[in-house]
C-alpha cells in the first residue's frame, strides 16, 4: 500500500438498525473513499455484548447496500484484513492492552463493584486505587485468578491536544480524564482501546464518524500515542437535529414523526414508505455538506466526483423531512415509464393488487406528477386493479342533488359511453359534456357520481384518461353497479 492512499471505515455496532445519522456517516466515508480512490473498510463494532441486536448486521448491510453504499473490504467482500467482526479479533486487544502493560501505560485493576460504585459517587470516575499495585504483585493476583480489568495510565497532569479537521484544535486539561477500562472483566476490549487497535491495523488514515465520539477523543489520540502508533486525521460530522429544532433526532421521537408525517428516520422504513434510494442520497449528502450555494441535486456518482471534507460544516444540520419528499419528488419525474413500473408494481402486489403492466404503463403518466413516494401510487391508482369498487350509495350523491337526480346522470353516462364508437379519451370528454348540457348541469355535477362509481373515492387521476385506460366493459360494470346500489338504497 502507497503510504499515502486514503482508506476510510465505517464502524457500525450491532445494536440497532440503519438510521439516518450512521448512514449519513456511511456515506461521507464512502464518499471521501471514492473521491480519492481510497478504500472503504466495513467493520462491525459488537463488543458491547448487552447491546446487541439479534439480526441488525444483515440487516444494516442489506440497507446500506440498497442506498448503493458499498466497501472494498469487510463481511460479505473480505479483505486483507479479516476478520471484520470485533468479537472475532479478540487476540489483537490483548495482544496490545499486555504491550501497554509492559510499557508502564497500563495496569491491572482488582476493584469490586462496590467499591467502584462508591468512589465514583465521591470522585468524577475512578480514583486510581490500583495504579500504584507493585507489577509484580499485580501479574502474580492475575495468574490466581483473580477477578480484574486493564486500565489505561492516563496523563496527570498538562493538556492533550488533538486536531481535527473541521473543528481545529480541541484541547483538554488531562486532570480531567480518569484511568478509563481497556479490558473489561470478561476478556473484551472496551470500544475505545478496539477501534483505535482495528484502525491501526487496517492502515485507517481518516476517522470521519459522527459528532458523539468527540468526547472521547482525547481517549483516543492518548492510546494511539502511548503505542506510537501515526494518528489519523480525525474528522467528528456534526449532530442531526429534528426539524424545529427540538434536540437531537432519537429513536423515540421517530414513533411521533412516523405516525404525523409519514416520515421515519431509519432506512428500512423509508424504503418500506416507497422511498427512492437516490433521493435519499441527495437528501442525507446535504445534511452537513454542500459543493456550493447554487447546486442541490447530485446522483451518488456525481457525488463521489465533487465531495470534500473541506465543505463539510461542523455546525448541527437540520433533518427536514420536506426535503426528502422535494428530491423524491423530483426523481420520481425524472424516471422513465418503465423504471417507474418496477418500483411501484412490488406495492400494487404488497396492497394485494393484481398488477397488469400493460395498463399500469398507461397509467403512469397520469400519476407521476401526483406522487412522492412509489406507495403514493397504491392510493391514487389501486382502485384500477379491483375487481369490484365497494361504495356506500349516499356517497354517490352530492351536496345538492338528490337519489333521483343521480340515477338519471348514471344512467345516461352509461347510456353515452355505451353508445361510443371510439373509446378514447377525447371522445368520452366531448360525449359527457354534450351530456352536461343536454341535462342542463354543470360537467362538475355531472362527473362526481361517476368518479365515485368508477374508483370508490372522490380524488382521482385525470377522470377521462382513466376512464379510457380501464376499457368500456369495465367502466359499464362499475357504473351499472352503482346504479343497483342507489335502487336498493331504501329497501
Ligand atoms: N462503533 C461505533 C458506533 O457504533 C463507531 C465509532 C467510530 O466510528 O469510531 O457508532
Amino acid at each position: 500500500m502507497s503510504p499515502n492512499k486514503i482508506q476510510v471505515r465505517f464502524a457500525p455496532s450491532p445494536t440497532g438498525y440503519l438510521h439516518i445519522g450512521g448512514a449519513r456517516t456511511a456515506l461521507y466515508n464512502y464518499l471521501y473513499a471514492r473521491k480519492h480512490n481510497g478504500k472503504m473498510i466495513l467493520r462491525i463494532e459488537d463488543t458491547d455484548r448487552n447491546r446487541f441486536v439479534e439480526d441488525s448486521t444483515e440487516k444494516l448491510i442489506h440497507d446500506l447496500k440498497w442506498l448503493g453504499i458499498t466497501w472494498d473490504e469487510g463481511p460479505e467482500v473480505g479483505g486483507k484484513n479479516e476478520p471484520y467482526v470485533q468479537s472475532e479479533r479478540l487476540q489483537y486487544y490483548q495482544k496490545y492492552a499486555t504491550n501497554l502493560l509492559n510499557n508502564d501505560k497500563a495496569y491491572y485493576c482488582f476493584c469490586n463493584k462496590e467499591r467502584l460504585d462508591k468512589v465514583r459517587s465521591e470522585h468524577n470516575g475512578y480514583d486510581g486505587h490500583c495504579r500504584t499495585i507493585d507489577k509484580t504483585v499485580a501479574y502474580n493476583r492475575v495468574q490466581n485468578g483473580e477477578k480484574h480489568t486493564i486500565r489505561f495510565k492516563s496523563p496527570r497532569t498538562g493538556i492533550t491536544n488533538v486536531t481535527d479537521l473541521i473543528r481545529h484544535e480541541i484541547s483538554i486539561q488531562n486532570e480531567q480524564l480518569d484511568d478509563f477500562i481497556l479490558i473489561k472483566t470478561d476478556g473484551f476490549p472496551v470500544y475505545h482501546l478496539a477501534a483505535m487497535v482495528d484502525d491501526h491495523l487496517m492502515n485507517i488514515t481518516h476517522v470521519i464518524r459522527g459528532e458523539e465520539w468527540l468526547s472521547s477523543l482525547p481517549k483516543h489520540a492518548l492510546i494511539i500515542r502511548a503505542l506510537e502508533w501515526n494518528e489519523p486525521t480525525w474528522c467528528h460530522l456534526s449532530v442531526l437535529k429534528q426539524s424545529g429544532g427540538k434536540g437531537k433526532i432519537s429513536k423515540r421521537q421517530n414513533s411521533k414523526t412516523q405516525e404525523s408525517d409519514k416520515h421515519s428516520i431509519f432506512i428500512g422504513d423509508l424504503r418500506k414508505k416507497g422511498f427512492h434510494p437516490e433521493a435519499i442520497i441527495n437528501w442525507m449528502a446535504l445534511m452537513g455538506w454542500s459543493l456550493d450555494d447554487k447546486h442541490e441535486d447530485f446522483k451518488l456518482s456525481e457525488l463521489e466526483q465533487v465531495f470534500s471534507l473541506k465543505r463539510v460544516n461542523p455546525s448541527p444540520a437540520t433533518v427536514n423531512f420536506e426535503k426528502l419528499d422535494h428530491f423524491q419528488g423530483k426523481y420520481v419525474r425524472s424516471m422513465s415509464i418503465s423504471d417507474l413500473n418496477c418500483h411501484i408494481t412490488p406495492f400494487l402486489i404488497k396492497a394485494g393488487y393484481h398488477d397488469d403492466d400493460s395498463q399500469l404503463n398507461q397509467l403512469i403518466p397520469l400519476i407521476r406528477d401526483r406522487i412522492t413516494t412509489f406507495k403514493d401510487s397504491v392510493e391514487w391508482i389501486g382502485f384500477c386493479f379491483k375487481n369490484k369498487i365497494e361504495i356506500q350509495p349516499i356517497d354517490l350523491i352530492s351536496k345538492k342533488s338528490t337519489q333521483k337526480e343521480t340515477l338519471l346522470i348514471l344512467n345516461n353516462v352509461q347510456q353515452t359511453l355505451t353508445n361510443l364508437t371510439t373509446f378514447d379519451h377525447i371522445s368520452i370528454e366531448n360525449s359527457l359534456r354534450l351530456l352536461a348540457k343536454t341535462l342542463d348541469i354543470k360537467v362538475g355535477q355531472l362527473l362526481n357520481p361517476v368518479r365515485i362509481a368508477i374508483s370508490g373515492q372522490k380524488v382521482s387521476p385525470p377522470l377521462f384518461e382513466t376512464i379510457e385506460i380501464l376499457g368500456k366493459n369495465k367502466i359499464i360494470d362499475r357504473i351499472q353497479y352503482a346504479i343497483d346500489r342507489l335502487n336498493n338504497m331504501n329497501r
